[in-house]
């Protein structure tokens, strides 16, 4: 049995975090995130790490990889929601038990614990080892990671993701919506529609069917969402319409319940054979489905919250994080970064009076595991 692990020194914990606060990091800003990088890969270097610069910006520390087991994965992003400038009017400051300021909470706080967490276990790593892959583009839907991230699942035994618990509560994230857009695009034939209307196939009438149909194919019980958001087409009044789109905005809670809309809106045709539909689009973040693996990694968290003398709970949430495409790869536990409040808000800040905790937690978990 290993004994618990030390709480971490908070003065250190809130310095490391001041650096990384300093260091504005906004998802368009590549130079600005390789400042955050490069301060969590001098950390990294430190600890006897390894690193790998890889394409898109997105960082890869590997400790105490050993190729004899799958290694632990810890995901973290370093660019914030936050513009340039924004530290003028939000500063970095500590006022009680609370830290402010841009991009602490979500998720400056997270990187931070874990390499506290990291030096905490330095040399004593778990079997297989850690790996932490830092991205540098979460805030805007993660297009250069992805293939990083997935990778990095499918090596691994374990995925912890390193966003925040839910907003001023001990939750860890347990599951996450899916979010997709769809595209519908008719096609028909144009003509005079006061000389030859039996010579045009309208593609507005062909929409308007589908907008019922597709919308029908929501399933509130079951978590998913189907709303047409945008339709457009036509053009002179005296046209039969020979175009046609439909914008759609998907939510689901399962992979099984994606396969099934996309399958039927596969399957939909057009009733008149002259109008040609096409689909395009699909989920930009699968759903992270609360299963088996997730439930096994929440237990061991809620029974080494438990040791350390505190309470977590467990919640499916509407948002996505980078968690959405580790979680059908591997098992996948969520919201492992520092308690607070306020995301994307002025009021972002982190609690102090429970940060610790849940730093020798995510310790205590990769000790288990
Ligand atoms: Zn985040």
């Amino acid at each position: 049995m290993v004994s618990l692990p030390p709480a971490p020194d908070l003065a250190a914990l809130l310095e490391d975090l001041r650096v990384l606060t300093e260091l504005e990091s906004p998802s368009t800003d590549p130079a600005a995130i390789a400042r955050v990088m490069d301060v969590a890969e001098a950390w990294a270097l430190e600890l006897g790490g390894t690193v790998q610069h890889l394409s898109g910006g997105t960082r890869r520390f590997a400790f105490g990889e050993t190729g004899a087991a799958r290694p632990l994965l810890l995901l973290a992003h370093a660019d914030t929601v936050w513009p340039h400038g924004t530290l003028r009017a939000m500063p970095w400051r500590v006022e009680g038990d609370r830290a402010y300021g841009p991009g602490t909470y979500d998720m400056k706080a997270g990187l931070v614990g874990a390499f506290h967490a990291l030096r905490t276990l330095a040399g004593g790593w778990p079997r297989g080892g850690v790996v932490l892959l830092l991205t540098p583009d979460e805030e805007t839907g993660s297009a250069s990671s992805r293939e990083h991230i997935e990778a990095a699942a499918r090596e691994s035994r374990a995925a912890l993701v390193l966003e925040p618990p839910v907003a001023d509560t001990h939750a860890l994230k347990v599951g996450r919506k899916g979010v997709g857009d769809l595209h519908l695009h008719f096609r028909g034939v144009a003509s005079h529609a006061g000389n030859k209307p039996e010579e045009g196939a309208s593609a507005i009438t062909e929409a308007a069917h589908a907008v019922l149909a597709v919308q029908a194919l929501a399933r509130p019980e079951l978590g998913t969402t189907v709303s047409v958001g945008r339709i457009a087409g036509g053009g002179a009044i005296n046209v039969i319409p020979a175009e046609c789109s439909l914008d759609a905005d998907v939510r689901v809670a399962t992979l099984a319940e994606a396969d099934r809309v996309m399958a039927a809106l596969e399957g939909l045709e057009p009733r008149d054979p002259r109008v040609t539909l096409t689909v395009t689009g699909g989920l930009n973040r699968p759903p992270f489905e609360r299963g088996p693996g997730t439930q096994v990694l929440f237990e061991q968290a809620q029974a080494a919250a438990r040791e350390l003398g505190f309470e977590v709970t467990g919640e499916v949430v509407g948002g996505g994080s980078d968690g959405n495409f580790t979680a059908p790869l591997c098992p996948t536990l969520d919201g492992l970064g520092a308690p607070g409040d306020g995301a994307h808000a002025a009021h972002e800040h982190v609690r102090l009076d429970r940060w610790p905790a849940h730093v020798q937690l995510l310790t205590r978990l990769m000790q288990g595991l």
